[in-house]
């Protein structure tokens, strides 16, 4: 096991905000953390619609959380948009096939490392991206330092996931059942893992 895992791919792409998989998120099913949280900054739900649910990819609800109109966005999102991730990490790792592989990680520092300038939920790694792998308009900008907030709330969430199974360890199966009401094609992977 590493000390550091800092980048959420391959094994532990799981732990990623574009991962798909479902959960629920103030009464609605989403299918990826970033869908979620992109939804969660619109104040009034009907308007969430174009994020809830198996459709909306994660790579496209992150480019249409970036048209979300100003007048849309919670007044407060600034002060709750960190509380809020964690609500959406907490009910994502709930489901029992994504809560093993962030139990696969042990005690490993998680950082969620990323080439997107992104140092308030990870840290930019731009700065070791090789000069000849440097596509997509990935410039330098970023000194290595990051806030790592969706790492630090991962492990929180971690520890909070070890507790619940230490106290009851027949609840991933409980909840592999109560899921049952996902979405048909989850139904089916979940049926086919059990
Ligand atoms: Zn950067």
């Amino acid at each position: 096991m590493p000390q550091v895992i800092d980048s959420f791919t391959g094994r532990y792409a799981a732990l990623g905000l574009l991962h798909r998989s479902g959960f629920f998120f103030e009464g609605d099913e989403y299918h990826s953390a970033a869908a979620a949280i992109e939804a969660a900054k619109i104040l009034n739900r009907p308007d969430r619609v174009s994020f809830i649910g198996w459709n909306c990819k994660p790579w496209k609800a992150r480019a249409m959380g970036k048209g979300i109109p100003q007048y849309w966005i919670r007044p407060d999102w600034k002060q709750v948009e960190e509380p809020v991730m964690l609500d959406i990490q907490r009910s994502k790792f709930s489901w029992p096939e994504v809560c093993e592989v962030l139990l696969s990680t042990e005690d490993a520092k998680l950082i969620y490392g990323n080439v997107c300038h992104d140092n308030f939920w990870g840290v930019c790694k731009c700065r070791t991206v090789p000069a000849a792998q440097r596509k997509y308009g990935i410039g330098v900008r970023c000194t290595g330092a990051g806030d790592n907030r969706l790492g630090r709330i991962l492990m929180q969430v971690r520890e909070e996931r070890k507790a619940v199974l230490q106290a009851d360890p027949d609840t991933q199966r409980k909840m592999t059942r109560s899921m049952s009401f996902l979405a048909p094609t989850l139904t089916t992977v979940l049926q086919a893992a059990s």
